[in-house]
């Protein structure tokens, strides 16, 4: 090779590095890297194209509006249909529920705030289950109303010692022990404010409670959608199926903040989520809860707020050696009337409904 050609391979070198350092250490949660302008980014936030319908109110027709229907009707807020994109009284209202699940403004139109909402990463579990939601109910100052899927199931009382199994692992790239860590963890963190304990089997057929990474379409009809949107999915008790994402960056070690990557997903906090789906809670409207249904990129959130721990506590007892959760930042004592702010500390909605697929299969929430 000639001296130019070194220097031609040494400047394409640099320059790609400059390229990578810029937009991997842009700090925006919702940025996504596009390593050469004009180049296909190689990851693609299926909810992006939602920011195209910003402004977008009652009476409008815009493309795209009947993906949003899809979208809201995934996730609760609009029974499934085929959906034009006219945007209709169904739609506002849809948006409302949303909007004050999530703590907006409940203006029922496209703002920003809606839409910057809309395409952050989040869980599969639907946030309503067969049209009911308490979280609007529970604007009730100083009450918690607890979520928990249609006829509160649990683990019975005699399955207190619950194990789990990883049954697949070979579509991500992450080392077996550091898997192992950070699901112990996150197990971990549930049985310190309960009665109950979690023990890796390795044993995959008789474990109660089984983990796996899966691509796509993987069997249960909630197949996933690639980099980015939903994270993982798992059922509620006794079903133990708890599913991950293969296609995200998933963060196993170290500072996930600090990734180089800003479709980075920290593993532990998006574990301790589905967890408490395992274990029978559904989301909650509290920002600060690990239950809530979304989580931004580049971030960690793994310690029990109180709404969460009330919300297990109900259901299996404390442990009386617990020292306590993260306080839940409420405003609960507050006045609030605006279905905004007021919402973030309501606690738990009520989810009502029917398991679709029969008792069997347990609810799938995300
Ligand atoms: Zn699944
Ligand atoms: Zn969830």
């Amino acid at each position: 090779m000639s001296s130019s050609s070194n220097l031609f391979l040494l400047l394409s070198l640099a320059s790609f590095a400059a390229f990578f350092f810029f937009f991997s250490s842009t700090p925006s949660a919702s940025a996504f890297p596009f390593p050469f302008p004009g180049a296909p980014s190689p990851f693609t936030n299926p909810w992006l194209p939602f920011q195209n319908l910003s402004g977008c109110h009652r009476g409008d027709n815009r493309t795209g509006l009947a993906d949003l229907k899809d979208y809201l009707s995934r996730f609760g807020y609009l029974p499934t249909a085929n959906f034009t994109d006219a945007f209709d009284e169904a739609l506002e209202e849809a948006l409302k529920t949303y909007q004050q699940n999530f703590g907006l403004n409940a203006t029922g139109s496209l703002d920003d705030s809606t839409v910057s909402q809309l395409i952050i990463p989040r869980c599969g579990v639907a946030d309503i289950i067969n049209g009911t939601s308490s979280m609007r109910s529970a604007k009730l100052p100083g009450r918690n109303l607890y979520a928990y899927f249609p006829g509160s199931p649990t683990w019975p009382s005699w399955k207190r010692d619950l194990t789990y199994a990883l049954v697949s692992t070979s579509a991500v790239s992450i080392d077996t022990s550091a898997l192992r860590t950070v699901f112990a963890r996150a197990f971990g963190r549930w049985a310190a404010a309960t009665t109950l304990t979690f023990t890796e089997s390795d044993s995959v057929s008789d474990a109660d409670i089984q983990i796996g990474f899966y691509s796509g379409d993987h069997g249960d009809g909630e197949p996933f959608d690639g980099v980015l949107g939903t994270l993982a999915h798992a059922f509620s008790p006794t079903d133990g199926r708890f599913h991950l994402d293969a296609a995200e960056q998933w963060v196993a070690d170290g500072d996930v903040t600090q990734a180089s990557s800003n479709v980075a997903v920290d593993l532990e906090s998006v574990a301790v989520h589905e967890i408490g789906h395992l274990l029978g809670l559904g989301h909650s409207s509290v920002e600060e809860a690990i239950m809530y249904p979304t989580i931004k990129t580049k971030t960690k959130k793994v310690e029990l707020a109180s709404d969460d721990v009330e919300g297990i506590q109900n259901l299996y007892g404390s442990n009386p050696n617990y020292t306590g959760a993260v306080p839940t930042t409420s405003s609960r004592e507050s006045d609030s009337s605006d279905g905004g702010l007021g919402m973030m500390g309501v606690g738990w909605g009520r989810v009502v409904g029917l398991c679709l697929a029969g008792a069997a299969v347990g609810f799938l929430v995300l």
